[in-house]
């Protein structure tokens, strides 16, 4: 392990070279998603539905099928904090290993906030002070949304309330004070603020929450807000996958200082942003410039939507406010495993993602929590760098990949994106390291349960 490689290890860009354009896979697409659904209706949305939510610039851009997206000045005046985000070569990782792989990874962790967030955070809050919204409101799980939304917030002025699933209110308090040491307001969701969360409550007063049921709080109080607020989310719909493509443009320009170009792209997904964000770019070069690239989403077993849900129309939100839209989903009732990867803990998927992958333009693996620490802590131990337990996952496919390509003897260029830090989640590493952690069982029976309750939809 005292072994120093001598070669370059970091790939780094200049401002100058950040990214002016978004890129939307929507305008290269083979398979376009299906059209987006009214929650009572299941009639395809008017502009009107989603304008009660969303500003108007986000809804263009969710429907756009342009191939660029001109990412505004301010904006990109604030990626300059911390973006470009450095492409590092895990050499120690891959000495570790003993494989003949190149293991490259995309430090999104670099952000102020710890995640890739950010990179729609801030669009979305530019766009809402743009249209004259004065305050947003969202849910978090884990609460790496909530922190890049408060942060972004923060900036353009605008006021945000956070309703967070109560077990991570109560076990990631950090998190919390984080977010309001920005001015937002965070609440333990399900809260009595609203028709919804006090339904739940008067059914059991010490309800665990989910993200299903927070999404469902923060839409209400936009929605019943008469235009005064506007509701944010952090993954899932065409504009948030959009702005994280910043990741894959960036990588690409990088692999290209690296003289090498990827054979697959790894990346974790819950709603499926930080995985489309760096492989979009690199789907792009194979459908429009011959490349070959492999581009693998990593789930947890524990909430396998790819690689065990079924791809049919669901609720984005447990109380049906959200609009019905097309995805791999486990139902929209259904509450995952307290797995430790909080961020992953989500019943659907980006309906984009999931055409590709439906078409086999993309593919899926599902990694247990446990083989997902240990991959952590290699990783850890090898790079210095503690990751997220979501961005773990990705961890977790490289070195398979890595492992794989050492037993058939084959250089491999493997690229992964490292969707966040650690630092706030040591509680779960001290579960890994004391011996508590557990697997969770693919949770048949409920997820069986919860198609039950799927939309019925022509
Ligand atoms: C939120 C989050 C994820 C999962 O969300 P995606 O939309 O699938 O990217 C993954 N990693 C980290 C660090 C997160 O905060």
């Amino acid at each position: 392990m005292s072994t120093t490689p001598s070669t370059q290890t970091r790939f780094l860009l200049n401002e100058s070279d950040l990214p002016k354009n978004w890129y939307n896979i929507n305008a290269d697409s083979p398979v376009p998603p299906a059209p987006v659904l009214h929650p009572q209706t299941l009639e395809p949305v008017t502009p009107d539905f989603l304008g009660v939510l969303f500003p108007m610039e986000l809804i263009m851009q969710e429907v756009s099928a342009e191939r660029y997206i001109e990412i505004p000045e301010p904006v990109r005046e604030i990626y300059k904090l911390w973006r470009p985000t450095p492409l590092i070569r895990a050499r120690r990782l891959e000495l570790a290993l003993g494989t003949p792989a190149h293991i490259y990874y995309k430090n999104e962790g670099v952000s102020p906030v710890g995640s890739h967030k950010p990179n729609t955070a801030v669009a979305q809050a530019f766009y809402n002070k743009a249209a004259g919204t004065r305050a947003l409101t969202t849910e978090t799980g884990a609460g790496q949304w909530g922190s890049a939304l408060a942060m972004a917030c923060n900036f353009f002025g605008l006021e945000l309330e956070v309703y967070m699933v109560n077990v991570s209110y109560q076990q990631k308090p950090y998190r919390r004070i984080l977010m309001e040491t920005f001015g937002a307001q965070v609440f333990s969701s399900p809260t009595d603020r609203t028709a919804y969360g006090r339904s739940v409550l008067a059914r059991n007063g010490k309800n665990p929450g989910s993200l299903g049921i927070a999404i469902s709080e923060a839409v209400e109080v936009a929605a019943t807000s008469e235009g005064a607020k506007k509701y944010s989310l952090g993954s899932v719909l065409n504009h948030v996958l959009l702005h994280q493509t910043v990741i894959g443009e960036e990588a690409l320009k990088q692999m290209d200082l690296a003289g090498e170009y990827p054979d697959v792209v790894i990346g974790c997904v819950g709603g499926g942003s930080n995985f489309g964000g760096i492989a979009f770019p690199f789907l792009r070069q194979n459908l429009r410039e011959g490349q070959r690239t492999r581009l693998v989403a990593v789930e947890p077993t524990a909430t396998p939507s790819l690689t065990k849900g079924v791809y049919t129309f669901d609720y984005g939100d447990t109380a049906k406010m959200a609009p019905v839209v097309k995805m791999h989903t486990l139902g929209h009732d259904f509450v995952p495993p307290p797995i430790h990867a909080g961020g992953l803990r989500y019943h659907g998927m980006a309906p984009s993602l999931c055409a590709l992958y439906d078409a086999g333009y993309i593919e899926a693996v599902a990694v247990p929590q446990l083989a997902t620490f240990d991959a952590a802590v290699l990783f850890t131990r090898t790079e210095g760098l503690i990751p997220a337990p979501e961005s773990s996952h990705a961890i977790r496919a490289a070195i398979d990949e890595a492992l794989d390509a050492r037993e058939k003897g084959e250089k491999r260029v493997i690229l992964f994106n490292l969707s966040g830090n650690g630092f706030f989640d040591m509680t779960s590493y001290q579960a890994y390291l004391s011996g508590q952690l557990e697997d969770y069982a693919y949770p048949e029976e409920a997820i069986k349960a919860s198609m039950a309750h799927l939309p019925q939809v022509a």
